[in-house]
């Protein structure tokens, strides 16, 4: 068996006074997402999505909260990191598949923007990354805008 999937889930509150940024991209809004590093909570999902289907550790086990080298962290580098892990332990990404959730801002003008930085990230073709946004509906926490949460997929193959 030479290829291994994985999931990853990540959920950050929303905040005043920070700068938005998912998958990557900064958006203009009236708030951000609370958090150690950027707090991109898609690219976070995503990381954990590739480190659980190598069987490693996730990523607050990786980059810790606690850490000041990963204050107001720039998650792509996160994520390049990630990959440069997966290597070293004889994988590599084939594909992501993610879904953000989010009531706001409007997403999708800026998902070819996010899927761009993501497979720069990644090294992986902007077809190999999927990307879908979608609001809770106006259901729960979520719908109410308290936080913005991604599930992310991918597969990776043993180098
Ligand atoms: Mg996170």
């Amino acid at each position: 068996m030479n290829l291994r999937i994985g999931h990853g889930y990540d959920i950050h509150r929303t905040a005043p006074g920070r700068t938005l940024v998912l998958g990557g991209v900064r958006f203009d809004a009236d708030f951000g997402l609370d958090g150690h590093s950027d707090a991109d909570a898609l690219t976070h999902a995503i990381c954990d999505a590739l480190l659980g289907a190598a069987g490693l550790p996730d990523i607050g086990h990786q980059f810790p909260n606690t850490d000041p080298a990963y204050r107001h962290a720039d998650s792509q580098v996160l994520l390049q990191r990630v990959i440069a892990l997966l290597r070293e332990h004889g994988w590599a990404p084939v594909n992501v598949d993610a879904t953000l959730i989010a009531e706001k801002p409007r997403i999708a003008p800026r998902l070819a923007d996010m899927k761009a930085a993501l497979a720069r990230s990644t090294q992986l073709p902007a077809d190999a990354i999927g990307l879908k946004a979608t609001t809770n509906e106006g259901v729960g926490d979520l719908g109410r805008g308290l936080a913005i949460a991604a599930h992310a997929v991918a597969l990776v193959r043993k180098l």
